[in-house]
């Protein structure tokens, strides 16, 4: 009996990616000829091109290569597979994955051996992003919507804060057994997981709009930062710096927050 899904590892580990990208192998043997499917195959290394292909081969073949979104550790290895099996390349556009053959809108779906999987479109980590459930199995695969390792980033001009809090509110209305992210270890409890992120990120918000109560009208944001977070290494607060952006430009959309200056931010007064 096949497993629903596997996990190959590819070889990029880094500081954002922490053990490298989650390169997925699913679907195939299912009776159809559609063959399996890879999300997400990161990095141009022919072992690890290797073992995406002798892993579809399990499956009878590879047929379709799916991405997450358009950043570098999740389309590195793309064009190479596609040139070795002939299979197109899908993605939700290729304003955001310029190789992609075929832009995939949301609610799309693929056959997926003897289940069927969605694309569920999740931007907020970067405007392309989508997500890919597997409908019967309820099993999300969740790119960088949701992190094994620590709490994606959202950075701006890429990412948008605003939309990721409506993504993961979206996330909440399905039912899922298992979250598979794109970087560290699976999660079981995934309704927990979505609920601690949409908890995490508006007590961050909170914490913003705090700091701009008490400190002086026009306070940058490397100077909110170390007033926010006492928790974190300052090491991490050129990161910390990105999500304050992200959080700021989502609240000033929102009306709560104005720019003063050159680069400073203040409350938007309440009109009496
Ligand atoms: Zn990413």
């Amino acid at each position: 009996m096949q497993t629903a899904y596997t996990i190959i590892l590819a070889p990029n580990p880094s500081i954002m990616t922490g053990p490298g990208t989650n390169t997925i192998v699913l679907g195939g043997g299912g009776g159809g000829n559609e063959g399996a499917i890879v999300i997400d195959p990161a990095v141009d290394d022919a072992a690890y091109l290797d073992t995406l292909v002798q892993e579809g081969e399990k499956r009878g073949g590879i047929g379709r290569i799916l991405i997450t979104h358009g950043h570098p550790d999740h389309i590195g290895g793309a064009q190479a597979l596609r040139a070795r099996l002939h299979v197109p390349i899908y993605a939700f556009s290729r304003q955001g994955v310029p190789v992609a053959d075929v832009e995939v809108a949301d609610g799309k779906t693929f056959p997926a051996g003897k289940d069927t999987l969605r694309a569920i479109h999740t931007p907020g980590h970067r405007f392309d992003h989508h997500s890919y459930y597997l409908e019967r199995q309820r099993i999300l695969f969740a790119g960088d919507m949701i992190s094994g390792i620590t709490t994606n980033v959202i950075a701006p001009p890429d990412g948008d804060m605003f939309d990721y809090m409506n993504s993961l509110q979206r996330l909440q209305e399905i039912d899922i057994a298992e979250i598979v992210p794109a970087h560290g270890p699976t999660i079981a409890n995934a309704q927990a997981k979505i609920a601690e992120y949409i908890a995490h990120r508006q007590l961050r918000e909170q914490q913003i709009l705090q700091t701009l109560e008490t400190l002086p009208r026009g306070v940058t944001i490397p100077e909110m930062v170390p007033a926010i977070y006492t928790d974190v290494d300052p090491k991490l607060h050129p990161i910390a710096a990105w999500s304050v952006e992200a959080h700021l430009l989502k609240l000033e959309k929102e009306g709560l927050v104005e720019r003063i200056g050159e680069k400073g931010w203040t409350l938007v007064e309440p009109t009496a």
